[in-house]
Parts: structure tokens; C-alpha cells; sequence
């Protein structure tokens, strides 16, 4: 049985409206799974720079232990060049000792010095560490709040969508396979995914250009299918104004306010 253009439109219009709830849901789960990606590799960077500070802060403190055993080795050798020179024959022996001693005795100087340049970095370097563990709570908090969101979200409309789905797949069938190519290649190009539009205060509703009004009186008849010549989206009617009654005119007006006739 070919049905009537007017039963076509009402097919395809209706299409267009569960395919407009389905992009609803989607739009609005769409935000979020994108969130919840950012924050996700936001963490991940924090962690690996966490793994970093913590790296260099045991690089600090091996060196620190290098200085302490450099520190020990020379101790050990004041004290064998000090029992050398119990011993010496001659002075140039005993300068020369001296001069070793002199030596090893700068090294344990410069070796603490750098223990406590070392040790001052290692104390920045907590700072950092601990201000960045705070920002990853943070940013942890916020992704766990974001996932309990879209966790939420898809349960909500998880069963909507399944039902629209199902709507879809009717719908679909009462529409002609011709027309449904070219519905969805609308739908594909247009960007609020609108195919289908009805004439809204002589404009087309999907690009908002004015549509002539015999284009109007047209689409209006129902006798073929129309499109917008500027967007080339299916009119699918013309959505009547709610015209308000116009204010009463002064003539008329002051015909009604008869003046009332003082009593007597
Ligand atoms: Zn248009």
C-alpha cells in the first residue's frame, strides 16, 4: 500500500524525534567519558613526576652516604698519616705528611659542606613531593566524583536508550528506504543532527533562513516533499504561530467606556 506524502512525512518527522533523544543522551554522556579520559592522564602525569622526585631523592641520599664514606676514608687516613709521623726521619718527611694531612682534612670539609647542600635539596625536594601528592588527591577526588557521575549517567539512561532503540528500529520501518538514505545523510552533515524540521515563524527551522511564503502554503498542502533550498533539510510542516489577540483599538475602546450615567 503507497502511502500518502503526508503519512511519509509523519514517519520520517517521527524518526527524527527518537533519533533527537538519542543524540540527547549521547551528547550528554559524550562530555563525560572525555572528563573522566583528561583526568585520568592528568593523574598519570603526576604520578610519573611523583616516581621522578622520589628517584632523585634517593639519588640525594646516595650521595650523601658517598660523602660520609669519603669522609671515613679520610679519617682513616689522618689517622695512619698521624702514626706516620710519629715516625718521620727528617722534616721534609714531616711537611710532606703534614701537607696529606692538611689535604684529607679539606676533603672532610668539602665533604660536608656538600652532605648538608645535599641534604637542604633533599628537604625541597619533600616540599615538592608533598605539595604534588596533595594536587593528586585533589585531581584523584575529582576524577572518582566524575566516574560515579558518568557511572550514574549511563545506568539513568542505560534502559531510555535501549527503549529508543527499539522505537528507532519501528520507526525506521515505516520509513521509505529512499528516503531513509537521505535522511541520514542529512543528519550526517547537519551539526545539531536535525534531518527534519518544521517551519518555525517563517524560517526554516534547522538553518533559520526564511522560506518564501508559497514554499510555506506548499509544505503546508503536503502533496510533496520539500526541502530547504538553503540547508537542504526535509520540511516537514509549518508550525503555526500562537497569534495573541491583538489589543483592543482606542476607537473601540472608548466606545466601550460609556461613561456611566451618574445617579440621580
Ligand atoms: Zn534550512
Amino acid at each position: 500500500m503507497e502511502s500518502t506524502v503526508s503519512q511519509k512525512l509523519d514517519a520520517i518527522f517521527n524518526l527524527q524525534a527518537i533519533d533527537s533523544k538519542l543524540d540527547a543522551i549521547l551528547k550528554v554522556r559524550g562530555a563525560l567519558p572525555e572528563e573522566v579520559q583528561d583526568l585520568e592522564d592528568e593523574i598519570a602525569g603526576y604520578e610519573t613526576r611523583l616516581e621522578k622526585f622520589q628517584a632523585e631523592i634517593n639519588t640525594y641520599e646516595d650521595e650523601i652516604k658517598a660523602f660520609k664514606e669519603a669522609i671515613k676514608d679520610s679519617e682513616k687516613l689522618i689517622k695512619k698519616y698521624q702514626e706516620q709521623q710519629m715516625n718521620v726521619r727528617n722534616n721534609r718527611e714531616y711537611d710532606a705528611i703534614t701537607k696529606e694531612l692538611e689535604l684529607q682534612d679539606l676533603e672532610i670539609q668539602v665533604a660536608k659542606k656538600k652532605i648538608t647542600e645535599t641534604s637542604l635539596k633533599i628537604d625541597q625536594k619533600k616540599i615538592d613531593l608533598d605539595a604534588l601528592k596533595l594536587t593528586l588527591d585533589d585531581r584523584q577526588k575529582d576524577l572518582d566524583q566524575k566516574k560515579n557521575e558518568l557511572d550514574t549517567i549511563i545506568s539513568e539512561s542505560e534502559s531510555e536508550e535501549a527503549k529508543l532503540n527499539a522505537d528507532r528500529t519501528k520507526a525506521l520501518k515505516k520509513v521509505e528506504e529512499r528516503i531513509a538514505k537521505s535522511y541520514e545523510k542529512i543528519r550526517e552533515n547537519a551539526k545539531n543532527g536535525l534531518a527534519v524540521v518544521l517551519v518555525k515563524r517563517g524560517a526554516c527551522g534547522g538553518c533559520f533562513n526564511t522560506v518564501p511564503p508559497q514554499r510555506q502554503a506548499d509544505i503546508r498542502e503536503k502533496k510533496k516533499l520539500i526541502v530547504c533550498e538553503h540547508c537542504g533539510r526535509i520540511l516537514a510542516g509549518v508550525e503555526e504561530e500562537v497569534v495573541e489577540e491583538p489589543a483592543p483599538k482606542r476607537k473601540r475602546a472608548t466606545k466601550a467606556k460609556a461613561k456611566p450615567k451618574a445617579k440621580s
